[in-house]
């Protein structure tokens, strides 16, 4: 414990791997399971990256994107499977099929940016880098600085505190930051923390200070959105063996403009294609 009540980086980054360790094996065998082709339900698989790093691992270039989309289910955002078939396309292409382990070969990748190429050094190869995905930036945002919320967008002063806490020894790096990212996932969560229950209350600046309210950065709605609209739409595509009807598009969305607004969406994304006879179907789809 420092002077001032906090807790030392080392005291705080101690008490996190160790309370994290246990939970990582469950994680770690419920993923492989689940990469084994047992039947495991997705809610248990907990943590996006890991559900995420499975599910690439089942892709390579020879599938059609179509089938990318088609895994990627609702999880959302499904641009993200686009760029996941493309980055397996680039990877086998210039990396002989290995995932590269540098950030820079990482960041070059399609659809991948500061966090995933982080993560995927730090996770897969072992390597010493600052992972902030958004449960790591509320626990640094509570714990060192005092606010219930980080700010909107990541900032530089972020990436330096959280490079401060990382620990040097490179082999203690990547457990940290899966420590810190499980705190946030578990404990130390958006509108329920467990502060009673958390291994760093007794340096954590936000709970030492008693709660104090901070203004919470917007959430996007999702009810009768453009967002629901594509979703409900592309969910279409994803169900059908093949070419669709415009009429089975449209009896999901009512409302005909934001629809036409939505599909166009969907073809200027390469989440759809539009066929000579009219139909909608996933892309590189038979
Ligand atoms: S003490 Fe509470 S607010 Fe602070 S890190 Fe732990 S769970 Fe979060």
């Amino acid at each position: 414990m420092s002077t001032d009540g906090h807790i030392s980086a080392e005291a705080f980054r101690d008490a996190l791997v160790s309370a994290s360790d246990r939970g990582c094996a469950e994680q770690e065998e419920l993923c492989a399971l689940d990469a084994a082709g047992f039947d495991v339900d997705e809610s248990t698989l907990g943590a996006m990256p890991q559900r995420l790093a499975v599910r690439s691992y089942l892709l390579t270039m020879k599938d059609p994107a179509a089938d990318a989309v088609r895994q990627w289910g609702r999880l959302g955002y499904p641009r993200r499977a686009l760029r996941l078939h493309g980055a397996a396309r680039v990877i086998c292409e210039r990396h002989r099929g290995e995932v590269p382990d540098s950030v820079d070969d990482l960041l070059a990748l399609p659809g991948v940016g500061a966090y995933t190429a982080a993560a995927v050094a730090s996770f897969a190869f072992g390597q010493r880098h600052a992972v902030l995905d958004t449960n790591v930036r509320r626990v640094l945002a509570r714990l060192a600085s005092g606010r219930p919320w980080p700010a909107p967008a990541v900032t530089a002063a972020e990436v330096a505190l959280a490079q401060s806490l990382l620990p040097a020894r490179q082999d203690l790096a990547a457990r940290w930051s899966v420590a810190v990212m499980e705190l946030g996932a578990l404990v130390c969560t958006a509108s329920r923390p467990g502060c009673e229950a958390c291994p760093v209350a007794a340096g954590c600046a936000w709970h030492l200070a008693g709660h104090p309210v901070g203004a919470r950065p917007g959430r996007q709605p999702y009810e009768g959105t453009d967002r629901q609209c594509r979703g409900r739409l592309l969910a279409v595509l994803r169900d059908a063996d093949g070419p669709v009807p415009a009429a089975s598009l449209d009896a999901v969305w009512p409302d005909a403009s934001q629809r036409a607004r939505a599909l166009a969406s969907l073809l200027a994304d390469g989440l759809a294609d539009h066929r000579p006879d009219g139909g909608y179907a996933l892309p590189d789809s038979r």
